[in-house]
């Protein structure tokens, strides 16, 4: 059985955070999570995403609309916040790699509770940044930079790595350049 690796995406507002969330969304799936819980009902970024995935191939799953309580309390994993004020994630990874984990990020504001629920309160550098930079280096790092393997290779659209032009083969399809 492989490990299954959870993103919660908390505190996002429709109106405002839409691209953000887009995109912890595209970075979670694109990197090897499993899927993306978003605590506020959004069914636009859900069908996004969905479509990428029906294109881009991969089980990568979306839900919103459920409470950040909830998800966290239903988790049976390893729960891990990432904020600027924790403890460097690196020096926790070696207790993560191999375990099921649901990750964390926030969006403006943070509710305080957030800190004690979790097993790990994380910082990637201790500096102030971005929720998309963050789950980025730490899925990376959780996977040990092996993110690229054969997750997709049931995509209908799959892009050849190309040094200058793009390359995008269509399933039973030629390639198109
Ligand atoms: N000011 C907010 C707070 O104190 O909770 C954080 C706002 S920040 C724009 C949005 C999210 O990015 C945070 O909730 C956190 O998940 C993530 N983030 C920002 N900087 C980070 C860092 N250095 N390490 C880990 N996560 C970070």
């Amino acid at each position: 059985m492989t490990e299954v690796l959870s993103v919660l995406r908390i505190g996002h507002r429709p109106s405002r955070d839409k691209r953000v969330t887009t995109h912890a969304a595209l970075v979670a799936r694109a990197f090897g999570a499993d899927d993306i819980v978003i605590s506020t009902r959004d069914p636009e970024i859900e069908k996004t995403i969905s479509s990428v995935v029906s294109r881009f191939g991969g089980r990568f799953e979306i839900r919103s609309g459920i409470p950040w309580n909830e998800a966290l309390r239903s988790w049976g994993g390893t729960k891990v916040h990432l904020t600027m004020y924790g403890t460097p994630f690196r020096e926790a990874m070696p207790k993560l790699r191999g375990k099921d984990v649901m990750v964390v990020i926030g969006a403006e504001k943070v509710p305080p509770a957030i800190y004690q629920m979790v097993d790990f309160n994380l910082s990637v550098g201790s500096q102030p940044h971005s929720e998309i930079a963050a789950l980025a280096l730490f899925l990376d790092s959780y996977f040990e930079g092996s993110e690229d393997t054969n997750k997709f290779d049931d995509a209908r659209l799959q892009i050849i790595p190309n040094s200058r032009g793009k390359t995008v083969v269509e399933r039973g399809d030629e390639i198109h350049q």
